[in-house]
């Protein structure tokens, strides 16, 4: 049976936090039901943080990171930077040419967006911003992803992408476009640990990377109930955050923590520590993983790029074909027998000339490890964009025929 598509993806906003963690729980488990493709997307955040770039770089290799460690597999699933493959920002254009504005104004986030950065001092109301549901649509459209695992807020975004979709097919006659459907999924909301909204920004969040001695910091933070000053106070469970904690994470003493605090027979310091070993339980897997995607030894890059390899032969990536016919192989051979090979060799490393010359790896994966400078996350990348790349040149390549551009 042929898989469904999904595209994903999260704009680099920092390090994500474990109020992510259920979606990106979700992603993993699609990753076996469906052929996924997981973006950074970096030109989504343009839209309002275009005049502030400096972190970018550096978020999305955490945002990566963090993607990785929570059980992403970048063998099974593409997993790239949306900016790396332009076709993209290329079908984004041709949606502009025949979408008409209002369909983009009465997109009921646009107008709260602006105000709210209105509030902040900042003004948004560029061609980029308001064109942005075209460019959610184009990420999704562009794999003829036709499954989109979404919260309940997002819908508006899907049935327009559906709208998208219909209208492209009409206007050029094709049945080019699937029209996705949501696949809805219900996530927790985590209060950050003053009560307010999770987020980086208010500096009450438990990032995906923290360290033990960060989460212990952050539960002994938590605000509980502020009317019991004492011990023996009488406690107020429903307006305590290290409670709702205990709701989410499935406590199963839910029912004797909340008749014990109600009757001032535990301490807060007993609540906050099991909190403290729930969380660290949850993270301990992540940081195992997070360790192994940060170790840039040949071992591990060579690991990667064999179980990339065995995906390909069982037929599991569907890209093998155009990543083995890419020309830089020609590239490489015009070295041949030249002093100039044997300098690039020495560059190389004689361990992964000695993986190339008894076929183990690829001229391909010579050089995308170069290019990669050793590093196992921009190699990750480096092979996810090649992925990407197959599908989204495609489908722009059927969309410039349906459209007449043929030159
Ligand atoms: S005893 Fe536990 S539930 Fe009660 S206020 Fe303290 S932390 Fe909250």
């Amino acid at each position: 049976m042929t898989k469904g598509t999904i595209l994903s993806g999260m704009r680099p906003t920092g390090r994500l936090h474990i109020g992510h963690l259920s979606v990106l729980e979700n992603w993993a488990r699609l990753q076996d039901e469906y052929k996924c493709y997981f973006m950074v997307a970096d030109l989504h955040s343009l839209t309002t943080k275009f005049d502030d770039t400096g972190d970018l770089p550096e978020d999305t290799r955490q945002m990566v990171l963090d993607f990785l460690s929570v059980g992403i597999d970048p063998v099974k699933s593409a997993v790239f930077v949306q900016s790396s493959v332009r076709e993209h920002a290329e079908l984004h254009l041709y949606f502009s040419m025949n979408i008409p504005l209002s369909w983009l104004e009465r997109c009921p986030t646009y107008k709260d967006q602006l105000v709210q950065f209105e509030k902040q001092g900042k003004d948004i109301t560029t061609y980029g911003f308001l064109g942005y549901p075209l460019l959610q649509a184009a990420d999704i459209l562009i794999y003829l992803g036709d499954t989109v695992p979404v919260g309940e807020d997002q819908l508006p975004h899907i049935e327009l992408t559906r709208e998208i979709a219909r209208r492209f097919n009409f206007l050029y006659k094709t049945d080019l476009f699937p029209e996705p459907q949501a696949l809805l999924g219900r996530f927790p909301m985590v209060p950050g640990v003053d009560g307010r909204k999770m987020s980086k920004s208010y500096g009450n969040d438990i990032a995906i990377s923290a360290s033990s001695d960060e989460v212990r910091k952050m539960v002994n933070a938590m605000v509980t109930d502020p009317a019991r000053i004492h011990k023996d106070d009488p406690g107020h469970p429903d307006v305590c955050i290290v409670h709702k904690y205990q709701e989410i994470y499935n406590n199963p003493l839910l029912d004797y923590v909340q008749k014990a605090c109600r009757g001032a027979e535990r301490g807060c310091v007993a609540c906050k520590q099991e909190i403290y070993e729930v969380v660290e339980e949850m993270l301990n897997p992540i940081r195992q993983r997070r360790a192994h995607f940060e170790t840039n030894s040949y071992d591990a890059l060579r690991g990667y790029l064999l179980q990339l390899k065995e995906a390909d032969a069982a037929g599991e990536t569907g890209e093998t074909v155009e990543r083995n016919a890419d020309p830089v192989i020609g590239k490489f051979k015009q070295f041949t027998g030249t002093r100039r090979e044997k300098n690039y060799l020495r560059e190389i490393g004689q361990d992964i000339i000695d993986d190339y010359l008894q076929g183990t790896i690829s001229m391909r994966d010579v050089l995308d490890i170069l290019d990669a400078r050793m590093d196992l996350v921009n190699l990750i990348l480096l092979k996810g964009r090649d992925r990407a790349k197959v599908r989204a040149a495609e489908t722009t390549a059927k969309v410039r025929e349906v459209m007449n551009l043929r030159y």
